[in-house]
């Protein structure tokens, strides 16, 4: 049984990562979408927002499984028992930091792959930091994360003027 983690801060989930997810889910047995914690990205959204708008996209995928994890991603892994770490790459500039991290990982256990899928050409320019930042000036985000999350993520900003 080849078991796939799919990490990442999603702050909040974007059309792009849930794309990654779409196809990453037809390559292994099972699929772990792992939230991280404590990123130093300094999430805008708690834990539980950003887990609660992951199970609200995929509530049509019972298969794929939904947690969160904190320290190092290759601990994560080996208590999961997961075979493969899977990673999207939007552009050049993500390859540098993907590389010296999926070279860290393999280093840290040599059983452990990282797998890159490319982007789907029309959410290659799609980040969660473009969404917040459409958000927080109230600018458009259809098309840009799953219908039933959008309402969410611009009433937060509107609260709280993050
Ligand atoms: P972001 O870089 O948007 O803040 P994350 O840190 O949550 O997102 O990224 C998790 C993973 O998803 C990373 O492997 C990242 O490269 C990938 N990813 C993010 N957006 C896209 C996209 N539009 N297309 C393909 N992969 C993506």
């Amino acid at each position: 049984m080849k078991i796939c983690v799919y990490p990442g801060s999603f702050d909040p989930v974007t059309n792009g990562h849930l794309d990654i997810i779409n196809r990453a889910v037809k390559l292994c047995d099972k699929l772990i979408v792992a939230v991280l914690i404590n990123t130093s990205k300094n999430p805008v959204f708690t834990i539980e927002e950003r887990v609660g708008f992951l199970k609200c996209a995929l509530k049509d995928h019972p298969d794929i499984e939904i947690d969160s994890f904190s320290g190092l991603l290759i601990d994560f892994i080996k208590e999961k028992k997961a075979n493969a770490i899977i990673k999207g790459l939007r552009a050049v500039s993500d390859f540098e930091y993907e590389l010296q991290m999926a070279l860290l990982n393999k280093n840290l256990d040599p059983d452990v792959e990282t797998l890159f899928m490319m982007t789907n050409i029309n959410y290659s320019f799609l980040s969660s930091s473009a969404v917040r930042e459409l958000a927080r000036h109230s600018g458009n985000i259809d098309g840009f994360v799953p219908e039933c999350i959008k309402d969410e993520i611009l009433k937060k900003f509107k609260k709280a003027g993050v």
